[in-house]
């Protein structure tokens, strides 16, 4: 749609950088110019609006009161455009992806991150293909003028994802990311191809967005391994203040049965800590009922985690911990999908 409006939000990372004229060194380039360094994106005829954080920074230290300062910036500006793109870090980008999906209640409209593994200002760069289709998948409407992916997704090397299915799967190979549980939303080639029947469309447009501000942080992800040692399952459990601990398990979620881990476990549940079990592996699901020694967590209390990804399963628990007191209204959210995270 010609008269579509954007605003195009840059945070950081490598996309943003340009080798500067005299010394070559990468540095970020001024960003309200960026339709100088993205000429092409002129030929849409969309307005291109731009919001540049001061300072940018890489996403390696992005904490979550800058996905609140996100998400507020999205709900100010969230009548005025068609869409929002976010140019960001890809170290991080899932968990900002993940975090944004569930603190943008309601989103009707498309909010598609990307980013790049070169900087754009170099001549072999990934980052205008990625930014160019990430600007037109924001812009896209069906014929009745409503948002053709109103989800938060991840636009990478010619595969659009919903942004809280994906990991970033490799540090130097342009595809760096992956979507194992959840088949890309739209592909890139000649033209975008729309896989509309994995979309996620409201039941009813025209919902009031809701922005979700309150994150708590109060949680830990342990992961097993082969000889885990009791003192480190009891030095995290006994974190003062822990509300939530994720536990990577094996395979379908299962967990050594050594008595001393599960009696560990166990009394953690029953002081109130939430324990949500999510597997190792970058494919399929948690099925505790599969084997004795994932039954055996199942029985003394930890939920499953399905197949979430660890990034949407600490954003997840972050929300739900920093919107509840009650471990009762948590536990019960997290055994529901909220945005197709599992
Ligand atoms: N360290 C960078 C970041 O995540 C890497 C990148 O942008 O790809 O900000």
């Amino acid at each position: 749609m010609s008269n579509s409006a954007i605003l195009v939000i840059y945070t950081g990372g490598t996309i943003g950088m340009k080798a500067h004229p005299v010394t070559g060194e990468l540095v970020p380039f001024r960003f309200e110019h960026v339709l100088e360094e993205v000429p092409e994106l002129r030929k849409f005829g969309y307005r291109i609006d731009t919001y540049s954080f001061d300072p940018v920074i890489d996403s390696s230290d992005i904490f979550p009161d800058f996905w609140v300062k996100l998400a507020l910036l999205i709900g100010e500006q969230y009548p005025y455009y068609n869409g929002f793109v976010i140019l960001h870090g890809t170290d991080t980008m899932s968990y900002t992806a993940s975090a944004l999906s569930f603190m943008l209640e309601n989103l009707e409209k498309p909010v598609i991150l990307t980013g790049s593994q070169l900087p754009i200002g170099l001549p072999r760069t990934d980052g205008k293909e990625n930014f160019i289709s990430a600007v037109e998948i924001a812009a896209a409407v069906d014929p009745d003028g409503h948002a053709l992916v109103p989800e938060v997704c991840i636009f990478f090397q010619d595969e659009l994802f919903r942004g809280n299915r994906t990991f970033k799967y490799n540090a130097e190979e342009f595809r760096a990311f992956r979507s194992p549980n959840y088949p890309p939303l739209a592909e890139a080639g000649i033209q975008i191809k729309y896989n509309r029947k994995f979309i996620r469309y409201p039941a009813t447009w025209g919902k009031q967005l809701h922005v979700h501000t309150k994150l708590g942080t109060d949680i830990a992800i342990l992961k097993i391994f082969p000889g885990i040692e009791r003192k480190v399952v009891e030095t995290i459990l006994a974190i003062p203040g822990l509300r939530a601990l994720i536990l990577e398990t094996y395979g379908q979620g299962n967990a050594p049965t050594v008595k001393w881990l599960l009696d560990l476990i166990s009394a953690a549940v029953s002081r109130g800590i939430i324990v949500v079990n999510i597997t190792q592996c970058p494919a399929g699901s948690v099925s505790m009922e599969s084997y004795a020694c994932g039954m055996r967590l199942k029985e003394i209390g930890v939920l499953s985690g399905y197949d979430m990804t660890t990034e949407a399963a600490v954003t997840k628990i972050m929300l739900l911990t920093g919107q509840y007191a009650e471990n009762k209204e948590v536990r019960y959210f997290l055994s529901q999908p909220l945005n197709g995270e599992f």
